[in-house]
């Protein structure tokens, strides 16, 4: 299920580069992927076991 492997290995939609892995300072659960030209970003939150997706370009 390619949805496992996503879990570690993201691409951007847009330019499909490798998303950067940061943790949240305030929250440290918190994980968060960004395409490292800001197209997109998305945060999990273990607590939740969800994603938070943000295109930041996309409409
Ligand atoms: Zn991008």
């Amino acid at each position: 299920m390619s949805f496992l492997k996503n879990l570690f290995i993201e691409h951007c939609p847009k330019c499909n580069k490798v998303l950067e892995t940061h943790h949240s300072k305030t929250l440290k659960s918190i994980v968060i992927k960004s395409c490292p030209e800001h197209h997109y970003q998305k945060e999990f939150h273990p607590a939740f076991e969800t994603y938070i997706e943000s295109n930041k370009t996309f409409n």
